[in-house]
């Protein structure tokens, strides 16, 4: 028998009825441990009208009150980290210590949110036009709903949830149905710091159920993370019918190296951004730029390290990459050597022959040479343990190669050259720029997000663009005339 996993609707677990699951499994042990319900139209339907409900008492409440229930959660789960580790592990199959990371980056939206007083103030000009002043407040949307992808199953859900009910929405969780068990541990913690029934809920579901959130008429606004295709699928039917969207998508980050870089510390964080999490991270480098002579020294430096990676279950404190998400992406993401070597990439190390455990969907990490724009290694997202080196002669032909790339997600550029680091930060096409930081996700307090293929909509997520998503502006102007001057005027009002 294996558990099932079923919906939180008002503040409570709610099984399924629609008959339709999907398995969950172990990767690191390929073991098939639970069934996630898969969510009817009325089961949408029926979460949806719980969460306008309990939005139209929410938004009244006080910033206070808001405030205090976010500072509560914060200090629950920052208390339970360890036990959500343990849940994402099981499921996703990450390493803890990388488990324990998510959680701690998404714990920082929190601690973001709970600044709600201050991030909701509005503005006021006194006297904008003879007794007349003007001032702006924000309002909440209603319902709200998050759709979330299978590789930070909590950080990507508390980058949305915290601003969302911060700003006075109720958020509809629809997490990834490959490990769907951390959204319902957040939701019992949410319960417990006192947010009231309905505010936070969770349907498990696949396209059916986004399909259904993208039609129903009460959703007021959609955040999406996860594929390309998907993103700018939810994009475009989610804006035809009225919504606010934001659909962030895939993509195929690039480390540019100079030959004036420290050449350790280069390989050092090229093997950390791409292989931490076995490659599944939408901000893992994928493609490193070597410019110049650089290549055959960083080449080098890479593949000596990659023979002491330690890969294994995510629980065993020794391991440092976990295995793939389930059989099927890691035969996908092996079939990448093979497409790589036949395209005419060097395949410097391959992962199917590193020592890995046999059970479970482990990889190997593997290093390709000599790719290039045309193949598919490069072009595709391959979301695994696969880092392909590409040369050029010239900073500038590195930096035309990025901007040719349609994924925007992340880069990098790892160079002792403040003057190059400057071009680089200013000329180059991508939403988020590291210079000798590999992953460069901001901090709460900025906003995250890519460009071109790797972001639909206009704001970023979370931080300040976060706030503009999750509310909305309204501008008062007002006058308190005294009768005795009333006048009719059928002109244009002037401020002057
Ligand atoms: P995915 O697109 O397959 O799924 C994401 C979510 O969409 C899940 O909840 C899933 O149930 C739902 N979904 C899947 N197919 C759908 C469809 N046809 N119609 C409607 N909904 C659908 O993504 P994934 O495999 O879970 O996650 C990996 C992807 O997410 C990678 O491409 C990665 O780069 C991307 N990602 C991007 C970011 C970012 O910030 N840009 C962050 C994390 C992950």
């Amino acid at each position: 028998m294996t558990t099932k996993i079923s919906h939180w609707i008002d503040g409570r677990l709610v099984e399924g009825s629609s008959g339709r699951t999907s398995p969950v499994f172990n990767p690191a042990t390929g073991e098939h441990i639970a069934d996630v319900e898969l969510a009817s139209d009325a089961e949408v339907a029926s979460v949806v009208a719980s969460a306008r409900t309990a939005a139209q008492s929410w938004k009244v409440s006080s910033m206070s009150q808001r405030a205090s229930v976010l500072f509560a959660f914060r200090e629950i789960l920052h208390r339970r980290s360890d036990e959500l580790a343990q849940i994402v592990t099981r499921e996703h199959g990450k390493v803890l210590s990388d488990a324990a990371g998510e959680i701690a980056r998404g714990l920082e939206n929190i601690e973001f949110a709970t600044s709600v007083p201050q991030l909701l103030m509005g503005g006021h000009s006194a006297q904008a036009s003879r007794g007349v002043d003007v001032y702006s407040i924000r309002h909440s949307l209603g319902v709200v709903a998050g759709i979330t992808p299978f590789n930070f199953p909590v950080m990507v859900p508390l980058w949305m949830c915290g601003t969302a009910i911060a700003c006075g929405n109720a958020f509809v969780l629809k997490p990834s149905e490959k490990d769907p068990s951390a959204s319902l541990f957040l939701a019992q913690l949410w319960q417990e710091a006192g947010l009231p029934d309905g505010v936070f809920s969770v349907i498990n579901g696949d396209k059916a159920a986004v399909d259904a959130l993208i039609d129903h008429q009460d959703v007021a606004a959609l955040s999406f993370v996860g594929s390309t295709p998907v993103a700018k699928y939810i994009y475009e039917s989610g804006t035809a019918r009225g919504k606010r969207v934001q659909a962030l998508g895939g993509a195929k980050n690039h480390m540019l190296v100079l030959p004036d870089a420290d050449v350790d510390l280069a390989a050092d964080a090229a093997v950390s951004a791409g292989y931490g999490a076995a490659g599944e991270r939408c901000m893992a480098v994928s493609v490193v730029v070597a410019v110049g002579d650089v290549g055959d020294r960083l080449v080098d430096a890479i593949a000596k390290r990659l023979p002491n990676l330690k890969t294994g279950a995510g629980t065993d404190p020794a391991s440092e990459m976990g295995p793939l998400i389930t059989s099927q992406h890691r035969d996908r993401v092996a079939g990448y050597i093979d497409a790589g070597f036949s395209e005419g990439a060097v395949v410097v190390v391959d992962g199917r022959e590193a020592g890995v455990p046999k059970e479970g969907f482990f990889l190997g990490a593997t290093l390709l040479d000599q790719v290039e724009p045309g193949m598919s290694v490069y072009r595709d997202e391959i979301f695994g343990p696969v880092l392909s080196v590409v040369r050029r002669e010239t900073f500038d032909e590195a930096i035309e190669l990025i901007n040719s790339n349609p994924f925007a997600n992340g880069t990098a550029i790892f160079t002792r050259d403040g003057g190059a680091a400057r071009k680089f930060e200013q000329s180059v096409d991508v939403g988020m720029v590291g210079i000798n930081v590999a992953i460069p996700v901001p901090v709460a307090y900025y906003s995250f997000g890519g460009w071109k293929a790797s972001l639909f909509g206009d704001n970023h997520m979370y931080g300040p663009e976060g706030v503009a998503f999750f509310s909305r502006g309204k501008v008062v102007t007002s006058r308190w005339p005294d009768p005795a001057t009333s006048t009719i005027d059928l002109g244009f009002p002037r401020t002057r």
